[in-house]
């Protein structure tokens, strides 16, 4: 095969296409105009179309305990944005968002702004339906706990200590050794 002087083969597409329909013509793996549009479309929409999923799924669990259920999609895009697509566990931008929920669905958590974080998936998953406190604390250390009861705090407008108030109602109903080492840490 020849190489035309002022044409490039899209690697995406494999159309042979003149240097001006390249953005990029200089750099061998480019994609053209086209191939490229496409792509931006594709990675914008890609977060969108996760937190759907990641609200249906927030939803049916909902459904299952029948807990109070006001989350929406927007509520969601809001939470993701704000967190700039970072993990609330891990603060490493997320591959998968999901919901979770600070009170579990289980024990009478709602499925609201009031109740949920943004996290990984993967970690989701490791948790399973343990503790979210005691996940955290096991994980993360008593920094990032009070850095989610400050933002949980600061969703609802109301002061830290309140939130704090029930993360301490919580350990008593867990009667968990590893909770109340972490409310203690988190106290000030
Ligand atoms: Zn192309």
């Amino acid at each position: 095969m020849t190489t035309k002087p002022n044409v490039k083969t899209c690697p995406k597409c494999h159309g042979e296409k003149p240097l001006e329909k390249f953005m990029y013509a200089d750099k061998l793996r480019s994609y053209c105009n086209n191939c490229e549009r496409q792509q931006t479309k594709w990675r914008i929409a890609r977060p969108e179309n996760r937190l759907r999923t990641a609200l249906k799924d927030a939803k049916r669990s909902a459904a299952k305990y029948g807990a109070v259920d006001t989350l929406t999609l927007d509520d969601l895009r809001y939470l993701f944005t704000v967190a700039n697509g970072r993990c609330a566990y891990s603060g490493a931008f997320m591959s998968a968002p999901s919901v979770e929920h600070v009170k579990p669905l289980s024990k009478g958590g709602t499925n609201s702004v009031d109740n949920i974080l943004i996290v990984e998936n993967a970690l989701n998953k490791t948790k399973k339906d343990g503790d979210p406190a005691e996940f955290i604390d096991q994980h993360y250390g008593f920094a990032v706990t009070r850095e989610i009861i400050e933002l949980l705090a600061a969703r609802r407008g109301i002061d830290f200590d309140v939130v704090y108030a029930e993360f301490e109602d919580a350990q008593a109903e867990y009667s968990n050794e590893f909770y109340r080492k972490l409310i203690g840490g988190a106290g000030r």
